[in-house]
């Protein structure tokens, strides 16, 4: 696999890929606090730190929540081949995988964790194929209707579109290796760290 050279003399650069897990499902299914969680609680998990050109919220650290950059360093970061994905997310702001950072995880052997949108997924899913997709779903449609329109903010055709992507992404379902029910964080957290392979 090109960029990812051999890890030990023991492993294969196919198995230091499947040491990469790629979280990705549907907008508001709760993939931000579920690698929150992971963050938190397994720090077996190491966790890329995306890159954005979106500010920083209350109490979102640079560095560690995200690299949060202006447009000219993304392009640049773009232009020197160091996004493994990149992607506008929402129509507005982008967000990208540095490669460094993964493929230094993965050559020391850690067992890496990418949370990212369904354009991304598909990126890496082209590029690095031996690596393991998992989809997070809601418990079920009238879940993440309550959790894209709950907070009743938006207008209506801003609904209608949020809802209209959602079905989309969640119809790439069968795109994924495995699918995690996002019923509750902690499960769902734990189920995601087996699925990594790693003991819980
Ligand atoms: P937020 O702005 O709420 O933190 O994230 C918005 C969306 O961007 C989420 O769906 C998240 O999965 C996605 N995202 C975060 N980092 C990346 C990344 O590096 N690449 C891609 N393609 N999407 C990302």
């Amino acid at each position: 696999m090109s960029g990812v050279p051999d890890a030990a003399s023991t492993a294969s650069s196919q198995d230091v890929l499947r040491r990469l897990t790629v979280l990705a499902g549907p907008t508001a299914v709760g993939k931000g606090t579920v690698s929150a969680f992971v963050r938190e609680r397994y720090p077996q998990v190491w966790l890329s730190v995306s890159a954005t050109t979106r500010p920083p919220r209350p109490g979102e650290v640079d560095g560690v929540h995200y690299r949060f950059v202006d447009d000219a360093t993304f392009d640049a970061m773009v232009a020197a081949g160091e996004m493994l994905e990149w992607a506008v997310v929402h129509g507005r702001h982008r967000y990208g995988t540095p490669r460094g950072p993964v493929e230094q995880a993965l050559r020391e052997g850690r067992a890496a964790l990418l949370e990212i949108d369904l354009q991304g997924a598909r990126q890496v899913r082209a590029t690095m194929p031996e690596a393991r997709f998992v989809f997070l779903a809601p418990p079920s449609w009238d879940e993440l209707v309550r959790r894209l329109v709950g907070r009743g903010t938006e207008t209506e055709a801003e609904r209608e579109r949020r809802l209209t992507t959602a079905r989309e992404e969640l119809a790439a379902e069968s795109e994924f290796d495995v699918t995690i029910v996002n019923d509750d964080v902690a499960r769902a957290s734990a189920a995601l760290v087996r699925e990594m392979g790693l003991a819980v």
